[in-house]
């Protein structure tokens, strides 16, 4: 049986009440966050098929590490 890859799309989506500008996010999913000039996230407003594996684990490592659990994965689309 072979590995099953999602469908659909995603979007990393952070919770400005719970960030406090650590910048983690930032070196876990460098081609989904930049970071302001005080440090706060600026995430990439465009959906990322769950099939860009690289793009989905950076997503999850940084949903996983940020401190303040601001961040979550949002799944967009089923196709
Ligand atoms: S890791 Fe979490 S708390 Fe830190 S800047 Fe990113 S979203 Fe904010």
């Amino acid at each position: 049986m072979g590995v099953r890859r999602r469908a659909g799309l995603f979007i990393l989506q952070v919770n400005p009440i719970l960030c406090d500008g650590f910048g983690h996010c930032g070196e876990l999913a460098p081609e989904l966050v930049k970071m302001d000039e005080w440090g706060y996230p600026i995430i990439n407003p465009e959906p990322v098929p769950f099939t860009n594996t690289g793009a989905h684990e950076s997503a999850r490592y940084a949903e996983r590490g940020c401190p303040r659990q601001a961040l979550r994965i949002r799944k967009i689309s089923d196709k």
